[in-house]
């Protein structure tokens, strides 16, 4: 395959981005119920293999349940296990909730720091989960690299062969502009999710099937 100057991938890619917020003008994190950071992270551990609509089932009790980061910290590790039990690895993501809130407890009045840096440093929270936080909650430019994310990125043909997020995160950060970083990301997961599908991608009805070399028929 002809190797693509970086100025062909950024207009590439500027042009997929257009025509994506066209399809999916709502394109947005589809964790729902929460309504501080510190909810929205939780949401966000609970969502590792696990599908956003069980977690939209299960965090209502929780958030009428746990007002503060005093209140996740101080649950019992079997407690709070039995209420998310149902998203699956439930000891590893209640093990990381309780960290997460004691943590903040200790050190940050409680509240969920909005710095990048910050975040990546405390219990549970990777740089996916930093970026989506940055992201949705703090107004500032993030790439989330999910799944989803990672799957379009080598079937668009801005990476080849590639399974490392932070490298992924790295090489579209240089295709895709800053402030685009956020809108890219939503339309990322509302692609994978509505069309190209990890298993049966749907070219033919596809918006940006003739941009995309992974177009099939
Ligand atoms: S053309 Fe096919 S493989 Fe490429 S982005 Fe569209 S659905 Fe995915």
């Amino acid at each position: 395959m002809r190797k693509e100057s970086l100025a062909s991938k950024r207009r590439r890619a500027g042009e997929i981005l257009r025509r994506l917020k066209v399809e999916y003008p709502d394109a947005r994190c589809e964790l729902e119920n929460w309504k501080t950071p510190l909810e929205l992270a939780v949401a966000t551990i609970l969502s590792a293999q696990c599908t956003d609509k069980r977690v939209n089932m299960v965090t209502p009790a929780l958030f009428a349940k746990y007002r503060s980061a005093q209140d996740w910290a101080d649950t019992p590790q079997e407690v709070l296990e039995e209420e998310i039990r149902s998203t699956g690895f439930f000891r590893n993501k209640a093990k990381n909730i309780r960290a997460l809130a004691a943590r903040l407890v200790a050190d940050f009045h409680g509240e969920l720091p909005g710095d990048f840096d910050v975040l990546t440093k405390l219990p549970g929270i990777g740089r996916k989960t930093a970026n989506l936080l940055v992201a949705t909650v703090f107004g500032q430019p993030g790439l989330v690299v999910d799944t989803h994310f990672i799957r379009l990125s080598n079937r668009l043909g801005f990476v080849q062969d590639e399974d490392d997020a932070v490298k992924i995160e790295r090489v579209l950060g240089d295709i895709v502009p800053r402030e685009d970083w956020t809108a890219w990301s939503h339309a990322m997961v509302f692609h994978g999710r509505r069309c190209c599908n990890a298993r049966a991608p749907e070219c033919g009805r596809c918006p940006v099937a003739e941009l995309c070399p992974a177009k099939i028929g």
